[in-house]
């Protein structure tokens, strides 16, 4: 059992910088949790704050049901893996795994048996005897994974792990670590300014913007659901578009104006919608859920000049000036487009996402 709880906890760090405000969040036993926010945000404060290497300026810390906030990093029982893996240069590999057992006065024996155990798990059983200046970012990554394996750590802390790497290999090393999680059942922490890594390996993810949780949910929750346009906009790639649009109350029902073009809500959205008529709204909606269309169509389709073309293989995304506003969309890649051309989209407008202009809550 590992559980880790923050409640209400805030850093402020010397000048009165406030780094963390008020967090809750409650990690479950064996949990893949990732914290994700853009730079600053605090996620790594919070980490640090959960490995006992920053002090905690209020609230409380539970690793299960015991609060924490002044037992020293050592005895928290926690293992934690650096953006810069923080091996010792001069030790091999095997006296780097071995060290956090060696001054933990572990049996030899037992620390032998460990070292083993845990290259075998990351592949690394022929790089035992090198120095990690003769190791590849990846298999320095792993040693890193390792040293923290070896504790058999109730909780494992991850600070922006493969943002030393270059992106192929981190999309290796996500697919490593997710499996090792589901390999050790252990309780993981991991923090990343990389949505695609949050979404791609958490279980839960936890969005951060300064210092403060902006929502707490399951990957698709957060795409499907968000609750704010900051997480809206966060969430997915390339972001969704926004768009300060006019609710417009017409005979026929509800439409949005963009002031380029004028699109009818569908009716399980107008509900929601309907006391905004007369107003102007952001409308957010996602690249991916549109289609092109061969014509303009009045009332559907958003139409434009192309600006950019980027075909990627399996989709091409177009951006395209509205004469209002710059819309990014994901088209079939059979589909020709070219830059300074008409081109009009469909948005699925059973997907658009709605949020008041002041409190950039989502309406729905
Ligand atoms: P992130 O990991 O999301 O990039 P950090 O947790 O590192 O964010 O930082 C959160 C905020 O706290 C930032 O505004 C940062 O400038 C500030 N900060 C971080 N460390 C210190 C420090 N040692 N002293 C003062 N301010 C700090």
């Amino acid at each position: 059992m590992a559980e880790v709880k923050l409640i209400n906890v805030c850093k402020v760090y010397e000048g009165n910088v406030l780094a963390v405000d008020k967090v809750n969040i409650d990690v479950k036993d064996r949990e893949f949790v990732v914290l994700v926010g853009p730079s600053g945000c605090g996620k790594s404060t919070t980490l640090r704050m959960i490995a006992g290497l920053e002090d905690i300026s209020s609230g409380e810390l539970y690793i299960d049901g015991k609060l924490v906030n002044d037992v020293p990093p050592k005895d928290r029982d926690i293992a934690m893996v650096f953006q810069n893996y923080a091996l010792y240069p001069h030790m091999t590999v095997y006296e780097n795994m071995a060290f956090g057992l060696k001054i933990r006065k572990f049996p030899k024996e037992e620390i032998d048996q460990r070292v083993k155990e845990a290259a075998k798990i990351l592949d690394i059983e022929e790089l035992l005897d090198r120095k990690p200046k003769a190791l590849s970012g990846g298999q320095r990554q792993r040693v890193a994974v390792g040293r923290a394996i070896v504790r058999k750590p109730k909780v494992f802390l991850f600070d922006e792990p493969l943002s030393n790497l270059d992106a192929k290999l981190r999309v290796q090393m996500r697919a490593e670590i997710s499996g090792l999680h589901n390999k050790l059942k252990a309780t993981m922490i991991y923090v990343t300014h990389d949505q695609v890594e949050a979404l791609t390996m958490a279980d839960k993810i936890v969005v951060m913007k300064l210092g403060v949780i902006q929502q707490i949910g399951a990957p698709l929750e957060l795409y499907n659901e968000p609750r704010n346009k900051f997480v809206a906009g966060f969430i997915g790639s390339p972001p969704m578009n926004f768009m300060e649009v006019k609710i417009e109350k017409k005979a026929d029902g509800l439409y949005v104006n963009e002031g380029s073009f004028d699109i009818m809500l569908p009716e399980a959205i107008s509900k929601a919608l309907a006391p905004y008529a007369g107003q102007n709204v952001t409308m957010g909606i996602r690249p991916e859920d549109v289609t092109f269309s061969a014509k303009p169509v009045a009332g559907k389709t958003i139409d434009g000049t192309v600006s950019v073309v980027e075909p990627l293989g399996s989709e091409t995304h177009v951006f395209i000036n509205t004469g209002k506003n710059q819309f990014v969309g994901k088209i079939e890649p059979s589909v020709t487009v070219v830059v300074d051309g008409k081109i009009s989209l469909i948005p699925n407008m059973a997907k658009a996402k709605f949020f008041d202009l002041k409190t950039e809550l989502a309406i729905r």
